[in-house]
């Protein structure tokens, strides 16, 4: 049985792990953390005694590898799908502009939906057609890989307020970055497999649990009957080269371990950490340099009563983007609201304090939910993820890595790999099944 050691235990290196050991190789994942899911894992917070998310998250419809990843682990249950595809829009006055797409063929379901919005004229809804053509005669071999989203879309005559009250939304959402900086590339991507694409494609889902309890004990569970492990507070330190291989991984306190292959699935800013020095400005990894992560802002708050009736909504013309409402989400019986508020692309918040975070926070509820502005906030969490992904600006593709690297035995995933997919965890996953059918064929 051939052995391998996969560095990191997000969902890219349990997705690769899992994938080796069901096609019978012997896995070690080597974790330097406490807990399974890395960037999109959960923990239970002290204080209040409840299971929070690194992070809230959306799963769509479209992650077909992530879904056949939870059902080879026997969570897919733990996802709650929407129906039909539906949001509600949030206005700083506490208009309610409704999404709402019924169960027509795809595109028809969204241009139904599109009808009921009424932040848009008639005219900009029609107008949106005009993206859907784009999308449909897109090639995806980077042709829009040179221009902003926000470029792209006024070529295609969006205007101001469609892009500023829809478009905006799903890009920042999607992509976690803004519309005049990310490439149009990663935007007609999302579009054409979720927005365009069927209506189970384009459905939301919630995980019902917090992150890790989708992965953990299962994803052990399955390593173990396998001959696998996992191994939590495992440092990986550097790789070890001779001879053009690598020979072993160096942990803490001078010790070493060894397999056949080796798996790199931690984000590229930390992959550029343990390389040997030789590699690192070589013409392959030295691509890394050239990768930027975008921030997001992740707050919870605790109310002492209910503040809002949706499970979740997008804001308009707030620094908060989505709001998710945790109680109603996970069926809780506990009384007052749990609300999680994300803010994506959240370099303008780099600098500020909880307190002042927290204070922008309470103001745009206050406009959002007016029923919020009667009830106490009786606790908060506030969330920096620096790197939460890796930012897609103009050109940034030709920089990812692809799985399979110059080293023989050496392989790659996590989000920011090489997969056509934007930084999210269908991209991590799927990037796992792609180094364990790299590692596959170079056996072969
Ligand atoms: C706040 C937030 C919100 C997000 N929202 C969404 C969303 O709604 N939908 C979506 O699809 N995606 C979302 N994402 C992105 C998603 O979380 C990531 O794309 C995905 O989790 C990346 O997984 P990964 O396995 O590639 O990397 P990681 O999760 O970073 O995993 C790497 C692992 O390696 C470990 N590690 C690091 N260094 C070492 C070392 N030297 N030795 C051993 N182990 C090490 C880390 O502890 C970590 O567990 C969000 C991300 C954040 C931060």
């Amino acid at each position: 049985m051939k052995s391998v050691i996969v560095i990191g235990g997000g969902w890219a290196g349990l997705s690769c792990a899992v994938h080796l050991a069901g096609s019978g190789y012997q896995v070690t994942v080597l974790e330097a953390g406490k807990r399974l899911g890395g960037r999109a894992s959960s923990f239970v917070e002290q204080k209040s005694g409840r299971t929070i998310d690194n992070g809230q998250h959306l799963f769509m419809g479209c992650y077909t590898e992530t879904m056949k990843f939870l059902k080879t682990l026997g969570t897919l249950d733990k996802l709650k799908f929407q129906k039909n595809l539906g949001v509600d829009f949030v206005s700083r006055t506490g208009k309610i502009s409704t999404l709402s797409c019924p169960r027509l063929p795809s595109p028809l379901h969204l241009f139904a939906g599109l009808l009921r919005l009424d932040t848009l004229s008639f005219s900009e809804k029609l107008g949106m057609a005009k993206v859907h053509r784009a999308v449909q005669k897109w090639d995806g071999n980077g042709s829009l890989s040179k221009i902003t989203v926000e470029a792209w879309l006024k070529s295609l005559g969006q205007s101001d307020r469609s892009r500023r009250y829809f478009w905006d939304l799903i890009t920042i959402a999607a992509l976690n970055e803004k519309s005049d900086v990310a490439e149009a590339d990663s935007l007609a991507i999302v579009l054409k497999e979720a927005f365009f694409g069927s209506i189970e494609k384009s459905q939301i889902a919630i995980s019902s649990v917090g992150l890790s309890d989708l992965l953990n004990p299962a994803c052990s569970d399955y390593l173990a009957s396998r001959g696998g492990k996992i191994e939590n507070d495992k440092l990986v330190t550097g790789l070890n080269i001779k001879d053009g291989q690598i020979q072993n991984i160096q942990l803490r306190e001078n010790r070493t371990m060894s397999a056949d292959y080796y798996v790199s699935a931690l984000p590229f800013f930390a992959l550029k950490n343990i390389l040997p020095d030789a590699l690192k400005a070589d013409s392959f990894f030295g691509r890394i340099s050239h990768l930027e992560s975008s921030p997001i802002f992740s707050i919870t708050l605790w109310f002492d009563r209910e503040v809002m009736d949706q499970e979740f909504c997008a804001l308009l013309d707030t620094h908060v983007q989505w709001v998710f409402n945790k109680n109603k989400i996970n069926r809780s019986q506990e009384t007052g609201s749990c609300l999680a508020l994300v803010i994506s692309g959240a370099r303008d918040f780099m600098g500020k304090s909880d307190d002042e975070i927290i204070k922008i926070c309470l103001e745009e509820l206050g406009g959002c939910f007016p029923k919020s502005k009667d009830a106490r906030p009786v606790s908060h969490l506030v969330q920096r993820e620096k790197n939460a992904t890796l930012s897609p600006k103009v050109g940034y593709a030709q920089y990812r890595l692809s799985q399979k690297t110059p080293i023989p035995n050496l392989f790659l995933c996590g989000d920011w790999t090489d997969t056509g997919y934007p930084a999210t965890i269908e991209s991590a996953v799927l990037s796992g099944v792609k180094a364990s059918q790299a590692i596959h064929e170079n056996r072969a």
